[in-house]
Order: structure tokens, then sequence, then C-alpha cells
């Protein structure tokens, strides 16, 4: 019977350096210096179709950073460890990945949000602000986006409307974004009544990625087929105005949740946790747990952006709790 012990494992090594050594005709002579490591990621976009439409999933880079005592605004930091070790991810620090998507629908190419943009990108040495690099590496020219859809206005979502001169990435697009955030992010009175935290320290650069763009931008509403194909559904909490989307061709559809939770193994294990960036947390809880409840019973696939790359899967609920089936790789589209 086969024991899987360390001291079994490291005498199984061991024999395969030893096998590596074949006989003709398979000898090789090897490599006369040591290969240079490559230290670089491939670049990150993902495709596959929803009946006729065809999605590009685009990743924008992922963030980490160390883990705030108030990441999760109603639990412990212990706790958020707790959960943290138990998904085997290190626990002095979070990590959040970025995933904007294309979709092109036959007459349109839709852009949903728009990642961290160029002064990220370059703050952060390139771990965000990816967004430009992929679309090029997925032969997407940001000129082809027809219509660029802002689920809701936080940071990750909206800079990337500039480029890094200061001009608009997506010259010949159409911007539609959310008649409530609008409203919201655009009121210096909502600004002012604010405390000190998250939510105050983004109001300004939030502003600055519209600022001339203004013309360019229509205000949507929820519950409406915003582009053939595609509907918004109200997903309010996160912000005033999140939402989420739809996207359906014949009986194929897919759900765009935005930011219905962030990262699964924290949110979506535990869906009455509040993460530092919902501005009306219990709303936030009480949409997720409505939307996931609808996803699981439907066994609907769900896009999500701060899902692990190329962030789509199926929702199962556990009792009171829910867990990401991410969608196996498909070599084919
Ligand atoms: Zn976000």
């Amino acid at each position: 019977m086969t024991e899987l012990t360390r001291r079994r494992m490291l005498a199984g090594a061991a024999s395969a350096t030893v096998a590596t050594a074949l006989a003709p005709p398979f000898a090789h002579t090897p490599a006369l210096a040591a290969a240079p490591l490559a230290s670089k990621q491939a670049p990150g976009f993902y495709r596959y179709k929803v009946g006729d439409f065809e999605i590009t999933a685009v990743t924008d880079g992922a963030a980490t950073f160390p883990l705030p005592d108030k990441f999760v605004q109603n639990q412990p930091k212990a706790e958020v460890q707790k959960a943290l070790a138990t998904a085997y991810q290190p626990t002095e620090t979070v990590t959040i990945p970025f995933t904007p998507i294309v979709i092109n629908t036959g007459p349109k190419l839709v852009l949903i949000d728009t990642g961290y943009g160029p002064e990220m990108n370059a703050k952060t040495k390139g771990r965000v602000g990816q967004l430009p690099l992929n679309l090029t590496a997925a032969g997407i020219d940001p000129k082809s986006i027809d219509v660029v859809i802002i689920s809701h206005m936080h940071q990750d979502h909206v800079l990337g409307l500039r480029t890094a001169d200061g001009g608009f990435a997506f010259p010949n697009a159409e911007v539609l974004a959310p008649a409530l955030d609008w409203a919201y992010w655009m009121s210096d009175a909502e600004m002012n009544k604010l405390p000190e935290g998250y939510t105050k320290s983004v109001y300004p650069g939030i502003r600055k990625a519209f600022v001339g763009l203004e013309n360019k931008v229509t205000k949507y509403e929820w519950g409406k087929e915003i582009i053939p194909g595609i509907t918004t559904i109200a997903t309010p909490g996160h912000t005033p105005g999140h939402t989420s989307f739809v996207i359906a061709s014949g009986s194929a559809k897919v759900f765009v949740q935005s930011d219905v939770t962030n990262i699964p193994h924290l949110f979506l294990r535990n869906p009455d946790w509040q993460v530092m960036y919902d501005i009306d947390p219990l709303r936030a809880a009480a949409t997720r747990k409505k939307f996931y409840d609808m996803a699981s019973a439907e066994k609907a696939m769900i896009q999500g952006f701060h899902f692990p790359f190329p962030s789509a899967g199926f929702v199962e609920k556990e009792g009171a709790q829910f867990r990401l089936v991410p969608i196996p790789w498909n070599p084919i589209i």
C-alpha cells in the first residue's frame, strides 16, 4: 500500500531526478548556461461566449497591501485573519484583483469598468493599471471601444478613463454612468457631510477622472436595457448607485455582479461581513444575500470584478454562507 509520508515523497523526488538521465535516443546535451528567470507574468485576458456575444475578461492587475485593522467594519482583525488562513492566504496582507470585461455584442464593443489607470500603474510599479497593456495583448484597440459602462464610481472602476497625459483613454466611446452614483459623487453637500475616512479621501480623485468628459457621460437608471443585450440591475449599498448587469444573448446569460462582494473567500463566505469600502454596509449586506440567493437558485454564471482571474464562476449556497465555484479554463472558445 502506498504511504504518503514526507520521507517517501522526498525519496520519490530523488529517484525522479535519477530517472531524468535518459538512455539514447532520448538523451540530450544539457544547455550550457542556466536559463534566466522570466520574472514577468503573461498578459492576462480570457475569452468565453455568451450566446452570440464574446466576452473578454481583461485583468487590470491586483493590489496587495497590509491588512487594515478595520478591513471588515464589523469583525475583529483576528477573525478576518482566521478566514484568510482558512483560504490559504497570508494573514498580514490582503490581495484584491481587478477585472474589467469587454463584450463584443456584434454591433457594439462595450467595456465595463476601466481599472486603476496610468497614475496608479506608476505608483504601484505596474501591479495595477494593467488594462491598457492587456487590452493590447488581447488585440483590442481602445479606439475601437464604442461604449464604456461604469458599474459604480469607485477609483478602481473609473481612474482608467484617463491616459497618462490626462487624455480620454477611449476616444471614440460614450460613457454610461449610474445616475444615482453621479448625483452622489458630484455633490459637495454629500462630500462635506462625510466623516474622515476612505470615502471622503477618494472623492477628489473620482471627480477628477470625469473632468472635461461630462458631455460624453450619459446617466443610466436601473432595470433598463442600456445596450441591446445588457440590462442594469439595482444592487445598491456598496455605493448608492452600485449596479450589476445581466448580459443575455439568445437563451444564454451571465450576471456581471461588479462589487456585490469584494474578495469571495472573505465576503462570499461571510455575506454579513462589511468591507471597509461599503458606503451603506447594511444595505450592501441585504443586496448580497438577495443577489446570491437568486444566483445560487438559478445556478447562474457570475462575472465578479474582485474574483480571482478570470473572475467568473458559480455561487453555491452552504447554509448561511456561499462558496465560489470558478469556471474551468477552456482552451477553445
Ligand atoms: Zn471595486
